[in-house]
């Protein structure tokens, strides 16, 4: 890294020390070039500049600094400025983009400066005069287009929040939000209301990359805790989000004279998606990026999950932030990084619309049960590009030749894909896709494809990605450049026939371009009739003298121009074909949707086929009945390590179904040891709810869900020191949440509730919220607890089952079925559990007395005793020794006496019984003997 910035001085003549003569003289005097710089950066104070110059992008002052330290590259210095040192670093143009990525994923953003002429077209105007220069584009976290700066199969989302005074006081803060969220490497763009308390489950579900934010919100305390969850949090004026601007603002970016035809918005819906409209404007500088319409969301339509659930339940990430080990990893079979995108966004949203779930369900079916069409597709579609990424490059005027081919690609085998869905018809969901896959403009691909060449150069600078025979005057262009020996050899050929000079050639160099060169003795026929009037005498050597001829010149300026001409040509066409695809634009964004609808279909199917999983029959009801459950990805991980697991995944039902008559759906109370599988068990549960409500099929043999509009997941004692709140807190916090919003139709699934306090304070904490649950949030549940006194709550609360999960004991091990049967566990073991676990086995003795003793003891009190019993406190609690000399101790002498006297080898069993008694007798200072040494007496 450091040595690019070791090359060569950089080829442009206003660098700061082009102005050192000067230093001397005025300590104060600021560089026509660093007045241009500061300029440009003071209309930018956010942003690092990247201020072109030549081959390198600059940095300067604390900009500099920045990016040497994030990027690691060395810190120079050019020329001063009021008087000081500039601290200066660059990177090279052409690996700007890998530069670009570490600034931003450190949090920076960049404001891209380009040279706007040529650096001879500013000297024409005078020595002194600056290179025009000026930022082209704003680079920040949601704004980026380039594969290289993106992760395919994620979405790189920019979302905005406003707000409006409210008409109707009486709850909430007297202010009514909205979110607007686009992917302008995509172009999806859609709004929605939200409000204060469901923020954090909406922005969890968009996962913004950056989250434009008013400054006043942005400012208020309540919404600090918020903003640090996010990656990038954009504070701007209140201007950008004026609500009274944002629809002719909107209506102006999509070219439309008023927003009717997108459907009624609210006005922080209208301000949101204008501030939006607003950056992205300001961001791409001029260029328009292929932004659908934007849609609006109804409230209700995805169930709402939020943050901490989504962590807990690992959906598309796991806890520690990787992508393998995740739900989506496990059910991800799409070919294309378009259809993992959109498996992604339906798993973050799952329906809550039964006709709406139903509807993508057909098509998994149908494809489910049509093997030879769907691995057909399958090959089709891995072939396909990412068209709606390559799309937004092209408008973006950032694109390159595989973009172009990308686009004419995807059109082909979209229009394959269609034909062979509409060949043997499908579900809606499917016709659909192939519907807008075979619509117009056809013309299109064809012409894509054959105006490039097979292999394609990166960038369009490069040239040569035009297709031989696509383009008359380009083909003539580049066969005088590529043929210019040829020529220049056929023209030697015709003067030596000419001139009869056998030994006349034709040579270039540097000074006098192409020349004719003839020895001295040939050279005065050029200089005669009739070729005086051809040839024009140029140099005289030792032994040879040069000649031009206008031919010569003629020829020359063609094939010096020719490759300059072949790549201008090239440049049209390109444009050419870019404003054909952006003509198309609409077209081909719904292609690039139909083809990630189908792959993620397809997909399912196959996870359905190869998984074994099932259709789930989703209604409106109130039933959760599933039968032969099965964690998907622990599933998985078992069958990857059959040997280190020691057996398949165990199947189990779970039925959550209101009792007879009864309005509200059951809870189960789900104890069971450690290690048993609770946990397991209850995210299975609430795996499957996503997945069927995100329209796949789930790992069980059948499932019935009535829709669950909000699902929460909670971890008793999840640790959450980053955001420094106790353990206990964050787990008290997260259950009031659920307690306070569970609906009739929500899932809750507590996991070990109240086990970061005491034993009676989280005892108290999880029978209080029980009750709770059953009787006011009345919501379908499952509990999972090792307080065994809950399950005594089944007597009183009429939906609460006790289920709970099988071991078997054998010879003081004990067995793990993983079974979940109804009834309530007996026993713990966690003292069997320590053991496996390698806990020394005194401690796991020692453990197991003070069990025996905490079991049978009345628990009022027991803790004394134990701890008098406890061999480190012992000695603290007994008297203290009377005399201090040990070595005088009468006891210890009696002991030592007695046994002396003892012969092992000479004893009988009972002998040597007695004998124990009696030392025992002897220790305790007493003569007698004394009864059986109880532990804990
Ligand atoms: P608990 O919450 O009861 O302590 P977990 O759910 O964490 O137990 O499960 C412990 C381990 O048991 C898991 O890591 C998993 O490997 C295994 N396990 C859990 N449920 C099953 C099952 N149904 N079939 C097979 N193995 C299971
Ligand atoms: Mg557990």
């Amino acid at each position: 890294m450091a040595s690019a910035l070791s090359a060569p001085p950089r080829p442009d003549a206003d660098t700061p020390d082009a102005r050192k003569g000067q230093e001397g003289k005025d300590e104060t005097r600021v560089s026509p070039m660093m007045a241009q710089y500061i300029e440009i950066k003071t209309a930018n104070p956010d942003s690092l500049l990247f201020y072109r110059m030549g081959d390198f992008y600059e940095l300067f002052f604390a900009d500099a600094e920045a990016a040497s330290r994030t990027l690691g590259i060395v810190l120079t210095k050019r020329g001063k400025h009021q008087g000081a040192d500039i601290p200066m670093c660059g990177v090279p143009v052409e690996r700007a983009e890998e530069y670009l990525h570490k600034l931003i994923a450190a949090g920076h953003r960049v404001a891209v400066c380009e040279q706007l002429e040529d650096p001879a077209e500013a000297r024409k105007r005078g020595s002194k005069s600056v290179v025009r220069r000026d930022v082209t584009r704003l680079v920040t976290p949601g704004t980026l287009t380039e594969d290289s700066l993106l992760d395919a199969r994620r979405e790189n989302v920019l979302a905005s929040l406003a707000r409006a005074k409210s008409g109707e006081d009486g709850a909430g803060d007297g202010y009514a939000y909205a979110l607007a969220f686009c992917d302008i490497s995509t172009g999806t763009f859609r709004v929605s209301e939200t409000d204060p308390a469901r923020l954090a489950a909406d922005l969890a579900r968009i996962e913004p990359a950056e989250l434009l934010v008013p400054d006043a919100i942005y400012d208020e305390p309540a919404f600090r805790e918020l903003w640090r969850t996010l990656p990038a949090v954009t504070p701007l004026p209140k201007e950008s989000f004026d609500g009274a601007t944002a629809e002719r603002r909107i209506a102006g970016f999509f070219q439309v004279a008023t927003l009717d035809a997108f459907g009624a918005f609210s006005r922080p819906e209208l301000a949101a998606a204008g501030a939006i409209v607003a950056y992205v404007e300001r961001t791409q500088l001029g260029n328009r990026p292929p932004l659908a319409p934007p849609v609006r969301e109804s409230g209700g339509a995805a169930m709402v999950i939020d943050p901490a659930t989504r962590a807990n339940l690992e959906i598309l990430r796991t806890t520690s932030g990787e992508r393998a080990g995740s739900l989506l990893a496990a059910v991800d079979r799409t070919v294309t990084s378009a259809g993992a995108r959109l498996l992604a966004r339906r798993l973050a949203e799952p329906l809550t619309a039964p006709a709406a779930i139903a509807g993508r369900l057909d098509s998994v079916e149908h494809l489910a049960d049509r093997p030879a069409l769907r691995d057909a597709l399958r090959e089709r579609l891995a072939g396909a590009p990412d068209l709606a990424r390559a799309l937004a490059r092209i408008a973006l005027n950032r694109s390159g030749p595989r973009d172009l081919a990308a686009i004419g690609r995807g059109l082909m085998e979209g229009a394959a894909i269609a034909a062979m869905i509409a060949a043997e018809g499908a579900p809606e969901e499917l016709m659909e896709a192939a519907r807008d896959l075979a619509a117009p403009p056809p013309a299109l691909p064809a012409t894509l494809l054959a105006a490039l060449a097979d292999e394609l150069p990166p960038y369009r600078r490069d040239g040569g990605f035009v297709r031989a025979g696509f383009d008359a005057d380009l083909d003539a262009t580049r066969a005088l450049r590529d043929e210019s020996r040829r020529v220049v050899a056929a023209l030697e050929r015709r003067y030596v026939e000419e001139s009869g000079i056998r030994t006349l050639k034709i040579r270039h160099n540097a000074v006098l371009g192409y020349f004719v060169e003839v020895s001295a003795q040939h050279a005065d026929k050029l200089r005669e009739p009739p070729f005086a009037s051809v040839f024009v005498h140029r140099q005289t050597m030792a032994g040879a003298v040069r000649f031009s001829s206008v031919e010569l010149g003629e020829l020359e300026a063609k094939i010096a121009s020719a490759g300059e001409r072949a790549l201008a040509l090239e440049q049209t066409i390109f444009d050419r074909l870019a404003s054909e695809v952006l003509a198309g634009a609409d077209h081909v964004r719904a292609c690039a949707a139909a083809l990630a609808v189908i792959d993620v279909a397809s997909g399912l199917a196959r996870l359905a086929v190869e998984e074994n999983h099932v259709r789930p029959e989703v209604d409106d009801g109130l039933d959760f009945s599933i039968l032969g459950g099965r964690h998907p990805v622990v599933e998985q991980a078992l069958r990857r390590d059959p040997l280190a697991s020691g057996g398949p995944f165990i199947a189990n039902d779970c039925d959550l179904s209101p009792p007879a008559r009864a309005k509200a759906g059951r809870i189960w109370l789900v104890t069971g040891p450690n290690m048993a599988g609770k946990s397991t068990f209850l995210r299975q549960n609430a795996l499957i709810a996503i997945l069927a409500q995100a329209g796949c099929f789930v790992p069980a043999a059948s499932a019935r869900i009535g829709i669950v509009d909000r699902l929460f997941s909670r971890v008793g004692a999840a640790d959450d020191l980053a955001r420094g709140r106790s353990t206990f807190m964050v787990e008290m916090v997260e259950t009031a949440a659920i307690l306070n919003q569970a609906t009739r139709r929500s899932l809750v699934i507590l996991d070990e509730i109240g086990r970061g306090t005491a034993t009676f304070d989280g005892l108290s904490i999880a029978w209080a919220s029980l009750e709770h649950l059953h009787e006011t949030n009345a919501c379908r549940g499952l509990f999972a607890t090792h307080f065994h006194e809950l399950t005594a709550l089944a007597q009183r609360l009429k939906r609460l089952v006790n289920a709970t999960v099988k071991v078997k004991e054998w010879d003081g091990e004990v067995i793990f079925l993983h079974e979940v049967v109804p009834g309530a566990a007996d026993r713990s073991y966690g003292i069997q559990v320590a053991k496996l676990a390698g806990l020394p086995a005194a401690v796991v003795e020692r453990a197991r007395a003070v069990l025996t003793e905490l079991e049978s003891a009345d628990r009022a009190a027991p803790t004394q005793r134990i701890l008098d019993d406890l061999p480190l406190f012992a000695s603290l609690n007994r008297a203290p020794p009377a005399a201090p000399a040990a070595s005088a101790d009468p006891v210890a002498e009696a002991v030592k006496a007695a046994l002396t006297g003892i012969d092992p080898d000479e004893l009988t069993p009972r002998e040597a019984l007695e004998a124990l008694y009696r030392l025992k007798g002897l220790a305790k200072g007493g003569e007698g003997r004394a009864g059986p040494c109880h532990l804990l007496t």
